[in-house]
């Protein structure tokens, strides 16, 4: 088997489940990391991200150091799945405690 080209794939990191403490308020449990298979969570702008991006590939934060070795190499087009710092902000301080944790 051939290993797939990785440098023209669209990533979208998403934090798992397991790991954030606090998510967006309106984050959804519905997509899991295509590498590790774990559920992430992902908050309306990677919603509507990876509804705007359909060949984007789901990452968790801890497969993404594997697929993206450095995040500041020239090469890496780097961006929030929220299209402008208002709405990250806004995303950012609405949050609830994430509920997928207490299930563990
Ligand atoms: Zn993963």
């Amino acid at each position: 088997m051939s290993k797939p080209d990785d440098d023209d794939i669209t990533w979208l990191v998403s934090m798992r489940a397991d790991d954030a403490s606090e998510i967006s308020r309106d984050s959804v449990f519905t997509h899991s990391c295509s590498k590790c298979g774990k559920r992430v969570v992902l908050a309306p702008s990677g919603v509507r991200f990876q509804k705007e991006n359909p060949d984007a590939r789901i990452i968790c934060n801890r497969c993404c150091a594997s697929v993206i070795p450095d995040l500041r190499a020239p090469d890496v087009d780097l961006k929030f799945a929220a299209s402008t710092p208002e709405e990250l902000k806004e995303e950012a301080s609405k949050t609830r405690p994430n509920p997928w944790k207490s299930r563990n």
